[in-house]
């Protein structure tokens, strides 16, 4: 298990956009391992790869369900909307209010490079959208309803789902 340091809003990295992956390689399967070590380690639901200073188009999910792997991602199909709370784990202990579709289709790669699908609604269509926005520089920051508030007493019940 090998953990990354999370980069925070802040740091120029968040705001770049990611280059596609062309090939796996060894470097990069660690990579991802580290991710999904380091998305469960904090507690959060989703984790793209500049949160690790890394700007190559690749998120990890996981909103109970096991754990998704996406490569070079794109919204294929959206629909409905949702409104609801959302955090990131680089912008530790806040959230706000952002609407998101309620339902994606999402296609991308595998881990093996071999074309995948993922269809999500709620939660799943939220942490696909707040990963692949990363993958464009893109905080949830830009796209929050009001202000940011706290969530120190939230985190304490468990209730925040970081990504
Ligand atoms: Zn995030």
């Amino acid at each position: 298990m090998a953990l990354r340091n999370i980069r925070e809003i802040g740091d120029e990295i968040l705001t770049k956009k990611c280059r596609e992956v062309k090939e796996m390689t060894p470097r990069l399967r660690e990579l991802i391992a580290d991710m999904l070590d380091t998305m469960y380690d904090a507690e959060g639901v989703g984790l793209a790869a500049p949160q690790v200073g890394v700007l190559r188009q690749i998120v990890v999910i996981d909103v109970g369900e096991g754990p998704i792997i996406l490569i070079n991602p794109k919204i294929v199909e959206q629909d409905g909307e949702q409104e609801g709370n959302e955090g990131c784990l680089s912008v530790p202990g806040k959230a706000g209010v952002v609407v998101r579709p309620n339902h994606v289709v999402v296609e991308g790669l595998d881990e093996n490079m071999q074309p995948v699908r993922i269809e999500g609604e709620e939660l799943l269509a939220r942490a696909l959208c707040h990963e692949l926005d990363h993958l464009q520089g893109v905080m949830y920051t830009a796209k929050v309803k009001g202000d940011l508030f706290d969530t120190a007493v939230e985190e304490e019940e468990e209730t925040e789902e970081d990504q």
